[in-house]
């Protein structure tokens, strides 16, 4: 079974996010970027399935600017076989990514794709949704936990209040939610390696999709400073601040 893999170029979560200065989005000149967190959870458990022996093949997908290949080499590096870079300048939607990748599944025909639940970029936690909807194939989000046995899969997703088991026929899309497993780091045999392995170069219009963005976004801006707390005496003095000047009670 062919696993497909896809892994998003985004500003390192460590980066101390700015503004741009005319609040058309954020600062990217000179930003770390790297591979979207929740994606290197999926790598990870891909290749833990193929280690497994319940996967032969991962392939590493990412759709943007040409430089989403060493996002790829990063798979590639972690253990993915090869990859598949949609190149394309500028942010493509959720819809636009889903597009792409319902193409690449019906090229490739994988058991399972495994999307990370959310990009750490715009927090939109749309794709692997909107992925399964346009396959009409089972889909579990935000799974903690996997388990795959004679062509079912067993998953644990955290919800509100606990945590919820799915049994989901394949083919299916998965997302991956932080506690599923802890990434691997590549080494430097196999980043070594990494270059030598195939990566082919795609753009949207081979698979006949349209790009072009249906959000317009109207404003960026900083989040206002917090202020201050204060320090009441009791809980009198609270239950009156409350009343008369928050009024909230
Ligand atoms: P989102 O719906 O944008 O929060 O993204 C959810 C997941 O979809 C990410 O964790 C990735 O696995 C995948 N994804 C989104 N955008 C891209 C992209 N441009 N290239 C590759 N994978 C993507």
């Amino acid at each position: 079974m062919k696993l497909l893999v896809p892994v998003k170029r985004v500003i390192d979560y460590k980066v101390n996010i700015r503004v741009a200065s005319d609040g058309s989005g954020v600062e990217l000149a000179n930003v770390k970027m790297s591979m979207n967190p929740f994606d290197e959870i999926a790598v990870e458990e891909a290749i833990r399935l193929r280690e497994a022996g319940l996967a032969s093949e991962i392939i590493a997908v990412s759709i943007g600017p040409a430089q989403a290949g060493e996002t790829i080499r990063t798979a590639l590096a972690m253990g993915a076989d090869r990859g598949i870079l949609v190149k394309c300048e500028g942010n493509v939607e959720p819809l636009g990514v889903a597009k792409i990748l319902q193409k690449i599944v019906a090229a490739e025909a994988p058991g399972l794709v495994i999307l990370g639940k959310q990009a750490i970029d715009d927090d939109c936690n749309q794709t692997g949704q909107m992925l399964a909807g346009l396959l009409g194939w089972a889909q579990g989000t935000f799974a903690s936990k996997l388990e795959l046995e004679d062509g079912a899969l067993k998953l644990t997703r955290e919800v509100d209040g606990g945590l919820q088991t799915l049994f989901l026929t394949l083919p299916a899309v998965i997302t991956t939610d932080l506690r599923l497993n802890e990434p691997r780091y590549a080494s430097l045999p196999n980043i070594m390696k990494a270059k030598r392995k195939p990566v082919d170069e795609k753009t949207p219009q081979d698979y006949g999709v349209d790009t072009t963005a249906r959000l317009e976004v109207l404003e960026t801006k900083q989040p206002e400073a917090r202020k201050a707390g204060i320090i009441v005496e009791n809980t009198a003095e609270l239950v009156e601040r409350l009343k008369n000047e928050a009024g909230v009670i």
